[in-house]
């Protein structure tokens, strides 16, 4: 098959060595011409180019560019295509992606594989990076199932766990598990910065060790990551930061109270409830 990759970074340049060791033809256009020869030259895609025309000839292409970009680049590249042509994006927000595509191109299914590092750029790309991750699909009732069926091949022989769901719940579910954290964590490291004695603050920063290196780890990533998470999937994650809020308080009202029991209790079920997550 030919595929496309639109977006030669991490997630595009990933696909692209994979893609290509299934055995399949892969046509990769990036805006820079640099990155292009770089993905032509790391063995990531078969050809390159900063032409969208590039990907006229594709049977399957995948949007890897940055979020905001996905929909102005998808309008960009639909004139070059011909109409059997399916699309998929792998974007982080699928809602507003899915709403804006779907009226543009039958042939489109929304797609976010749950894998990645923390850095970016086609150096960045590994081979098997979706090796046993989650790979989530968001058709609706109006995508045609033959391109649905193609779309689910390639994205198996990855090595991907695929799941589907309506765009609206991804974007709930990924608000509480990804979205909501990196606020929590950045909340933690700005209310520890906050600690008015310099020397109590010195002491904190040399004690601190593995406990707050967990929880304040995504909350000291990428903040152009950070803050589109909280603009593109800004209802959703509103909704779980007010449900935190919430938490937050009643943990707050048993320490006042010297409520131990309950507090424990409570503690009691979130040990029991996190493997549900993390397992
Ligand atoms: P990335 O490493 O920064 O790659 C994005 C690439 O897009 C850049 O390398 C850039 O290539 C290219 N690009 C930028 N503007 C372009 C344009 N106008 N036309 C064509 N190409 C352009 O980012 P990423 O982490 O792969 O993320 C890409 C997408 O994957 C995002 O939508 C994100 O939501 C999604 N995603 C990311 C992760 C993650 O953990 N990183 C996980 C799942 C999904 P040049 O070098 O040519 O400028």
């Amino acid at each position: 098959m030919n595929i496309g990759i639109l977006g030669l970074g991490l997630i595009g340049g990933s696909l692209g060595y994979d893609l290509r060791s299934q055995g399949h033809h892969v046509l990769g256009v990036s805006r820079r011409e640099s990155t292009c020869q770089t993905a032509v030259a790391l063995g990531s895609v078969d050809e390159a180019s900063v032409e969208m025309s590039l990907l006229g000839i594709a049977d399957v292409i995948f949007v890897c560019t940055p979020i905001a970009l996905i929909v102005p680049q998808v309008e960009q590249l639909i004139k070059h295509l011909n109409a059997a042509t399916i699309i998929t994006d792998v974007g982080s927000v699928k809602a507003p992606i899915v709403q804006a595509i779907s009226p543009l191109w039958s042939r489109f299914v929304g797609g976010h594989p749950m894998a990645g590092t923390a850095d970016s750029g086609i150096e960045a790309a590994q081979k098997n990076l979706f090796v046993d991750r989650p790979y989530v699909l968001t058709p609706d009732a109006n995508t045609p199932k033959d391109a649905i069926a193609i779309l689910e091949e390639i994205v198996r022989s990855l090595g991907a766990k695929i799941y589907h769901c309506q765009p609206e719940q991804h974007d709930r579910a990924v608000s509480w598990i990804s979205h909501l954290p990196v606020m929590v964590s950045a909340s933690l490291i700005t209310a520890c910065m906050g600690e008015t004695d310099p020397e109590v603050l010195q002491l904190a920063q040399n004690l601190a060790s593995s406990g707050f290196r967990d929880t304040s780890r995504v909350g000291g990533g990428n903040p152009e990551l950070g803050v589109m998470m909280a603009r593109y999937n800004r209802q959703a994650l509103l909704s779980s930061l007010q449900q935190y809020r919430h938490n937050i308080n009643k943990f707050i009202n048993l320490i006042e109270q010297e409520d131990w029991t309950t507090l424990e209790a409570k503690l009691q079920s979130t040990q029991q409830a996190r493997p549900l997550f993390t397992d």
